[in-house]
Parts: structure tokens; C-alpha cells; sequence
């Protein structure tokens, strides 16, 4: 099989290559990113990748174009969808391109491996566009060897970025890291504002939750389920609930984070982050690994807290246990998709 790998950065590419070459594929890597903002970002990723590939011998084709004003231009009118709507898309497609017209039969991309991108997403674009052009699609789902492949590329001294790519994830990436605190003048400090966060666990009375728990499940009837025989911690501020999490036990080595909750108007502060460090810190003295089921919207957001270990998908599982339809923000959820962390290595 002659294989064109769509490829957006060394370190993603280690695992996808490696694995590849494992089933006796060797892909041929190809460089179409216009996406990655700004210039010496792009050329720094350029330059990793051809020196990876060299490396490792591996054929490398580059197609150079640094698309700043082109990509805004397209994705500006609906910033939310960009990824779906465009940047995928184009890559895909000028890959598939390339290999219909160089003799190559199958196509796939490097961005299977990342738990931050919108997987199934992907995979829908990719197999529609290798149709379209009369390509195989070769779908792996490297998601598993994310980690292992990030570390290797570490040891390698490969440049890591630290954003998806085009100005807008670069913006999230520093507003999600300074919590959009501005900046005073010389000589001013902001005053420490009284504040007091607690966490406990509740014993009694856990119903009293069951609002709040009815914003991230919507079944009051699975809430009951695991509520009975699980953990509830709830965190304050001030004395006023705002995040609740509860846990339930697997088996002697893994507990399940089955639901975790902020009310709305303590969102974006940081709590849910704090309950999941404060219940890692809580089960790692008796349970060697903590287990969370999430839509792909979050699974970003649990892969920064370290649940970086790819286990499972239960397919259709929001479709067979649900009456109705369940929405993660424009998601229709479908999958529940499971992943792990650790807790041996949580650190103190
Ligand atoms: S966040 Fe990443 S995938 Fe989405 S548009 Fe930006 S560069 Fe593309």
C-alpha cells in the first residue's frame, strides 16, 4: 500500500509512524499545515519535522504555504466551528490531492493521535474526502500512543509546541493560563480579596446535589444509580455549593469520576480543576487508577488534569441509555469515551 500521512508536527507523528511501520506500512509523511500561525512557529515546526525525518529515515514531501490571511479570512465569520468547518477540511483535502495525483492509494493524518482534536470529526472529513478522490482512508485511532509518543519526542529534544496551531488556539492557550487577568500599571497591585474555598465530603442529604448533578447528566435515573453507592464531595465558596463531583469504586484498584459539576456562574474559575486535584489527592493513597467516561467535547479539558491514558469507547452509549437526545454545547453525544490517570503518579 502506497500511504500518504497527512502529518501537522514531529511529536505527533512519532507514535503514528512507529506504530505504522509495526504493521509493515511505511507511510510517506506530507507537510500541508497552513494553519500554524505565526511564521517562525511554522518554520520551527517545519524544521522539526524534517529533521525528525531524517532521522528516522522516513520520506518527507513538503508543500509550503504559510496561510495566515487566507485561514482568517475563511474561518473569522464563525471562529467556534473553524476546526470542522475549515482546517481539517483543507488539509485533508489537499492531501488526498496530492496522493490521487502521485500514484498514492491511501491516505490518513497524523491528528488521530491527538486526545485535544475532534476525533470522530476527523475521521468523518478524512473518509469523505478519500472517497471523493477514490483513496483508501486508513483509520487508526494512535490516541493510545499519544503519551508515549510526546515523551519520546521529548527524550529526542524535538521542539514542542505549546498550542493547536493558528492565532486563535494560540490566544486560548494565554487566556486559559493567565485566567484573563489584566495587567495594572507600575505600581499598583490588586488587593487580596477574601475568599474561602472548601472541599468535603458529603454524607447525608446528597439529593440536595441532584440539580446541580442534572447539568452534567441529565438522567436522574442514572444519578440515582450511582449517587446511592457513591462518594459525593462538594466544593464551597463563600459557604455556597458551587462544584460537585461523585465518585464510585470499580474494584479494589479503580474508581470512576461519574459526574463533576460547576454552577454556572462559578464556571471558568478553575473550580472543577481544584475538585479533581483535591479528589486525586484523596483516592491515590488507596486505588492505583482513577477512571473518567466523557463526550469528546471535554476530553481536553480532563487530558490537561491528566487523565492522559486512552482505555475505551462505549459506542452509542448517550443513544441506548438515553431517552432523549444529549447535547454537549452543538455536540449530538453518541460515544462515551474513556480515559485514566494514574494515581501513583500524582503528585503531591
Ligand atoms: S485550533 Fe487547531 S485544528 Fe482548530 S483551527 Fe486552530 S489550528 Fe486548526
Amino acid at each position: 500500500m502506497k500511504l500518504l500521512m497527512h502529518t501537522c508536527c514531529a511529536p505527533c507523528s512519532v507514535y503514528c509512524i512507529k506504530s505504522l511501520r509495526e504493521e509493515g506500512i511505511e507511510p510517506t509523511l506530507f507537510w500541508y499545515n497552513p494553519n500554524i500561525h505565526p511564521v517562525m512557529e511554522y518554520v520551527a515546526r517545519r524544521d522539526t519535522l524534517i529533521k525528525y525525518s531524517e532521522m528516522i529515515d522516513a520520506k518527507l514531501i513538503l508543500k509550503e504555504e504559510y496561510g495566515l490571511r487566507e485561514f482568517c479570512k475563511n474561518v473569522c465569520n464563525d471562529v467556534e466551528n473553524r476546526c470542522v468547518n475549515y482546517c481539517y477540511r483543507v488539509r485533508l483535502e489537499e492531501t488526498a490531492r496530492y496522493a490521487k495525483e502521485n500514484g498514492f492509494d491511501a491516505i490518513t493524518t497524523t491528528l488521530f493521535v491527538s486526545p485535544y482534536q475532534k476525533h470522530d470529526d476527523i475521521k468523518k472529513i478524512c473518509k469523505e474526502i478519500a472517497s471523493k478522490y477514490g483513496l483508501e482512508f486508513v483509520y487508526r485511532d494512535f490516541r493510545v500512543g499519544f503519551r508515549e509518543g510526546q515523551n519520546e519526542a521529548r527524550q529526542l529534544g524535538l521542539y514542542m509546541q505549546k498550542y493547536c496551531g493558528c492565532i486563535y488556539s494560540e490566544e486560548s492557550r494565554y487566556f486559559n493560563h493567565n485566567q484573563g487577568m489584566p495587567r495594572l500599571p507600575e505600581g499598583f497591585e490588586f488587593l487580596p480579596v477574601k475568599h474561602s474555598v472548601n472541599i468535603k465530603k458529603e454524607k447525608d442529604d446528597k439529593e440536595r446535589y441532584l440539580k446541580l448533578l442534572l447539568e452534567a447528566d441529565p438522567s436522574e435515573e442514572m444519578i440515582n444509580k450511582y449517587l446511592s453507592n457513591g462518594e459525593l464531595f462538594v466544593l464551597t465558596y463563600n459557604d455556597e455549593p458551587a462544584c460537585v463531583a461523585v465518585v464510585t469504586k470499580i474494584n479494589n484498584d479503580t474508581v470512576e469520576l461519574k459526574n463533576i459539576a460547576t454552577k454556572e456562574n462559578f464556571r471558568g474559575k478553575g473550580y472543577a480543576k481544584k475538585m479533581i486535584k483535591y479528589l486525586l489527592d484523596n483516592y491515590k493513597p488507596r486505588y492505583k487508577k482513577m477512571i473518567v467516561g466523557t463526550t469528546e467535547n471535554n476530553i481536553p479539558f480532563y487530558v490537561k488534569q491528566g487523565f492522559d491514558k486512552y482505555e475505551k469507547t462505549i459506542k452509542n452509549f448517550f443513544v441506548d441509555n438515553y431517552n432523549e437526545e444529549i447535547k454537549d454545547g452543538d455536540l449530538v453525544c453518541t460515544d462515551l469515551i474513556y480515559y485514566s490517570k494514574d494515581l501513583k503518579k500524582v503528585e503531591r
